[in-house]
């Protein structure tokens, strides 16, 4: 265990594998890598991709039997209201996170598969789930629940969860060190802008209110999800237009966003297209952004006092226009951006808001995968002692 200091991330979809393998004492990654089109003749399966990365691994001497290898940590896409941290992994646990498939049914049964596989690899190892949802199950009641009848809600589960909690926590834990104050002392509205996209309100440390709900669908315009819709469209698309739920659910999760408003999902392409004085872009991006403004509005209701507003993932770490357009005119809630600074390019956590802007607006590069790997170390550490 002392001279275990090495943790490998597995994020595993339903067609690809993602891994890194994490040096705690610096952060730094040993390898990482992606296997792809699970599925497919040439990778049949989990087991396949997972063997294949463990070689990949076992290639450059660090295979899973490596004595340096501390633990595995996977993300895992919901916890349910159960899962509040990060989790080692037992047949028990196990069983719960399949029993949350109905809640996750494209996610969680690829997590479970890629903890399987790797158990059969190194039954020995401990493996840590570390869930996306999670962050957010200190929300209040208030937030977390839908205005529907009670009863319904709690047979079934229907409530608000939140997703990319690894991110929020990371980010705004972030922002703080940025401000030279601990997490308790600030209150930030983090946006989560990247493929998928979210906003959350933190409190000193704690998620109060996010943007996702029961799935990832809720909430914001993302690059082929539609966000926040009246609940009545998915009534009126399956009773007048004839949709069956299952293409509903493809055209809300798949062809909507930016790439059903604009037929791009792509940031930069819809920014490049702006720039030509293309119309369905320009609308598709103010249609963005309106949405993304709503949700600042509401959480600095929701926070009432607030210190900064944090930037992170594809398109809130690249996209100065995107992020100029989220704050622009908002300088009596003490929002006041710095032009020179928001166009600065770095992978560097930064501030881009002029000096005398009362709130910090802040751009944090998310790194989900060290976040899991220092929870999943912190957890098999002090199960250790
Ligand atoms: P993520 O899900 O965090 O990997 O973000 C992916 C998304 O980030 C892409 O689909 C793009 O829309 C966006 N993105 C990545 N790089 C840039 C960039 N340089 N400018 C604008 N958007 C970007």
């Amino acid at each position: 265990m002392t001279d275990a200091s090495r943790v490998l991330v597995l994020n595993s979809g339903s067609s690809s594998v993602k891994y890194q393998l994490v040096e705690m004492a610096d952060g730094s990654r040993l390898g990482s890598g992606l296997v792809e089109r699970i599925g497919e003749p040439d990778c049949p399966d989990h087991t396949t991709a997972l063997t294949r990365i463990a070689d990949q691994l076992a290639d450059r001497g660090l295979g899973l039997d490596s004595p340096e290898l501390a633990a595995v940590g996977h993300r895992v896409v919901h916890g349910g209201s159960r899962f509040t941290a990060p989790t080692l992994i037992t047949d028990e646990v196990l069983d719960a996170v399949r029993e949350l498939i109905p809640l996750a049914p494209l996610h969680n049964p690829a997590n479970i598969t890629g903890i399987e596989v790797t158990r059969k690899l190194r039954p020995d190892l401990p493996q840590v789930a570390v869930f996306d949802t999670a962050f957010h199950t200190t929300m209040p009641e208030s937030a977390a629940r839908y205005a529907i009848d009670t009863e319904t809600a709690d047979r079934y589960a229907v409530r608000r969860y939140g997703f990319h909690g690894t991110s929020h926590q990371y980010v705004s834990r972030g922002v703080a060190r940025l401000l030279g104050k601990s997490p308790e002392a600030v209150n930030v509205i983090v946006l989560h802008l990247g493929n998928g996209a979210s906003a959350s309100a933190v409190a000193g440390g704690v998620c109060v209110d996010t943007s996702m709900g029961l799935t990832p669908l809720e909430g914001l315009v993302m690059g082929t999800r539609s966000g926040d819709l009246d609940p009545a469209v998915l009534l009126h698309l399956h009773r007048v237009a004839g949709f069956s739920m299952d293409e509903i659910d493809s055209l809300l999760n798949r062809r909507s966003g930016m790439l059903g408003l604009c037929g791009d999902n792509d940031m930069r392409e819809v920014s490049r297209r702006m720039a030509q004085g293309d119309r369905s872009a320009r609308l598709a991006f103010d249609i963005y952004v309106h949405r993304l403004r709503k949700y600042i509005g509401a959480y600095y209701a929701v926070l009432g006092r607030v210190d900064a507003i944090a930037f992170t993932a594809g398109v809130g770490e690249n996209a100065a226009d995107v992020r100029e357009a989220a704050v622009s005119g908002l300088e009596s809630l003490g929002l006041v951006l710095d032009p020179a600074l928001n166009s600065v390019r770095s992978p560097e956590p930064r501030v881009v808001s002029r000096e005398d802007s009362r709130v910090v607006i802040a751009v944090v590069p998310t790194d989900e995968e060290l976040e899991i790997a220092q929870q999943t170390f912190s957890l098999v550490s002090s199960a250790a002692q």
